[in-house]
């Protein structure tokens, strides 16, 4: 066993016997989330993490469920942003610029959905955003049934610690994870539907955005009416 997950090991451990103890928040110096912040998983930059969220991000950081992928990556992509946030945003994959900074959407794509995130009000550190993989599948190539099967469990798990008041599905994937509805992204986009009783809102995901920049006008429909179920106000558009 190598001395980094021997340390992994050795936190989740510690962690779950303070849960057990009825422990369920740590406080993390800022120099602390500072350091974490370079390491290869990415935690919450909250000032104050629950016990549980650390542990899964120690988890999810030691997987090798998928072995091609736990072979190729540079590292684990767990998510980022508020982990108390209203509003997940949920992506299919790392891409390159995610797998080598260990965030997710932080390339042409996730720029643009930077830009959306601010449009309708927020900061990008008010949301919650994630994958449903986790691991960058090689050359970006669409996961496989097998992977995101593997993957799902994860992202349930943080869906469940967030317990945010809306998801919105980037993309077909992100769809495919969360519901069990056999339609096309072009059908489903601009109509609610529910997982675990959270309201979920699919819509395209920014990487065909750049290829198809007319559709933002669609996207931003999509986000108007999530603003609208936030009960926030739209702000003038764009
Ligand atoms: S993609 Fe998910 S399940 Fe697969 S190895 Fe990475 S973290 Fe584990």
């Amino acid at each position: 066993m190598n001395k980094l997950r021997e340390i992994v090991d050795n936190t989740i451990q510690v962690l779950e016997h303070m849960k057990k103890s009825g422990i369920t928040h740590v406080s993390v110096a800022r120099a602390t989330l500072d350091e974490l912040g370079k390491a290869p998983v990415l935690v919450s930059t909250a000032t104050v993490t629950s016990a549980e969220f650390i542990a899964l991000a120690a988890r999810v950081k030691a997987c090798t469920k998928c072995s091609e992928l736990a072979q190729c990556r540079k590292n684990v992509v767990f998510g980022v942003g508020n982990e108390h946030a209203e509003l997940m945003f949920v992506g299919e994959a790392p891409g390159a610029d995610e797998d080598e900074q260990g965030e997710p959407f932080v390339g042409r794509a996730g720029q643009l959905l930077t830009k959306i995130i601010e449009a309708m009000g927020y900061r990008r550190a008010d949301v919650y955003i994630a994958n449903v993989l986790k691991c960058r599948p090689p050359q970006n190539r669409t996961p496989l049934p097998d992977e995101m099967n593997n993957c799902r469990p994860y992202l349930l798990e943080q869906i469940d610690a967030i317990k945010p008041k809306v998801i919105v599905a980037l993309g077909a994937t992100a769809v495919r994870a969360l519901l069990d509805v056999q339609l096309g992204i072009t059908k489903m986009r601009g109509n609610w539907y529910t997982f675990h009783n959270t309201p979920i809102m699919p819509t395209f995901h920014p990487a065909y955005l750049l290829r198809n920049p007319p559709a933002k006008r669609e996207v931003w429909e999509d986000m108007k009416t999530v603003l609208t179920k936030l009960g926030r106000p739209i702000p003038k558009t764009k």
